[in-house]
């Protein structure tokens, strides 16, 4: 890749080396050029600074080819989804055949495109329940989705892989993450109960490095691209958001058919104008008591209830301005279902803390150790939201 070997220098280069730069093109498409190049420091021989090099965009084109490529996957499980495809996780979660191929797709994508370097990922599935006796039909019809899918994408010429290949690409994601090193973050695919009613979902990708989320890319094959409530019936669907440490939040469609742009949050001071997001599961967040933080702030519009961190990436481009989250008493959150999201809404301009304003700390492994809930919104509005917040957490002790 282009920019794989020269990450963190600066280049003394001729003018043509130069212009040739500005114009190269990934395999993957014009996206990845754009991103690479505008982020690329190359130094000319008249010694002018032609663009600006920041790190990770290795790592950012890999993690777009690798969420692309996931939903594909899941985008053709969700068309024709079989009962024989949906199975229950011990904690009685629903997971399919579209989970476990998303994160071996994954897998295989980061092995390959980043093959140099050490390669950490936590992952929300394991193939413990595929190795069981029952579960050869399921696995057989993953080793199919995974090598028609790596199949699709002409930059792959491999023979099949085999179940066993496909349970070791799974288990890949078995790292527990942490303060040190570099980690990899997957959720396979966020929202499988949105997935499986044929609503909102997210491939949701992230890059810790030494305990802080650095990169992140969010795949919403659901979601339109034009903003919620204003598209029309031929809208197209389909969003890419993606995210790197200081260089701001871009959206493109998920097929490659648009360029990226970039995106920011809500710029609203005024609460009572402030729309908000929260889950469209009851069961996962606590609905009375946003609604109670909604009504403090004086908010109008009812609140937009969808699956997944597409949340997240509907709040990085202002389709609302809040988004509040608050599970049942005694459920922790984990590290994959908001490293992705919180960077996406954070390069937006935005913030995510917990209920107490404190940032997420995502260096604690797998979980997240958190004060009650999560929010997100942008940073005039923040202090109103946590006061109704921490208010409304006062009225209601015991539900929380
Ligand atoms: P959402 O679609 O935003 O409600 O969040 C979906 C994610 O919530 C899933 O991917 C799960 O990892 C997570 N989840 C599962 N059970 C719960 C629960 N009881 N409370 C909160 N989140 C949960
Ligand atoms: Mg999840």
């Amino acid at each position: 890749m282009f920019c794989s070997h020269l990450k963190g220098t600066s280049l003394l280069v001729n003018e043509k080396l130069a212009a040739k730069a500005r114009t190269i093109r990934d395999p993957w498409g014009k996206t990845a050029a754009h991103v690479v190049v505008e982020s690329t420091s190359v130094f000319t021989n008249k010694g002018k600074v032609a663009a600006h090099l920041k790190s990770y965009q290795k790592e950012l084109v890999a993690a777009k080819k690798a969420a692309s490529l996931a939903a594909r996957l899941c985008q053709k499980v969700q068309k024709s989804l079989l009962q024989s495809d949906v199975q229950s996780k011990l904690d009685k979660s629903p997971v399919t055949v579209a989970d476990y191929g998303s994160q071996a797709v994954v897998s295989f994508v980061l092995e390959r495109e980043l093959s140099f370097d050490p390669f950490s990922l936590v992952a929300e599935e394991d193939s413990g329940d595929l190795r069981k006796d029952g579960a050869r039909d399921t696995l057989e019809r993953i080793r199919l989705l995974v090598n028609e899918t790596i199949g699709s994408e002409n930059t792959y010429s491999i023979s099949p892989l085999s179940a066993e290949d496909v349970l070791v690409l799974i288990d890949n994601g078995r790292s527990e993450g942490g303060a040190v090193g570099r980690h990899w973050v997957l959720d396979p695919i966020d929202g499988t109960k949105g997935f499986l009613r044929g609503d909102q979902y997210a491939i949701a990708l992230a890059l810790l490095d030494q305990g802080k989320v650095v990169l992140g890319v969010l795949a919403c094959p659901n979601l339109p691209l034009a903003p919620l409530g204003v598209q029309s019936s031929g809208s197209q669907t389909g969003c890419l958001f993606s995210a790197v440490t200081g260089n701001g939040t871009f959206m493109e469609s998920l097929d490659g058919s648009s360029s990226p742009i970039k995106v920011t949050v809500n710029p609203t001071e005024n609460s009572e104008e402030a729309s908000f997001f929260e889950s469209f599961e009851a069961a996962h967040s606590l609905h009375d008591l946003t609604s109670s933080i909604a009504k403090k702030l004086g908010v109008k519009s009812p609140p937009v209830r969808i699956d997944s961190q597409a949340k997240y990436g509907a709040l990085s481009r202002g389709d609302g301005a809040i988004y509040l989250r608050f599970p049942h008493v005694g459920y922790r959150e984990k590290i994959w279902d908001h490293a992705a999201g919180a960077i996406v809404v954070t390069e937006a301009g935005g913030v995510v803390t917990d209920a107490a304003g404190k940032p997420l700390d995502f260096s604690q492994g797998k979980y997240l150790d958190l004060y009650k809930g999560i929010v997100a919104s942008n940073k005039k509005l923040m202090p109103a939201v946590l006061k109704a917040i921490q208010e409304s957490i006062d009225e209601k002790p015991a539900s929380l």
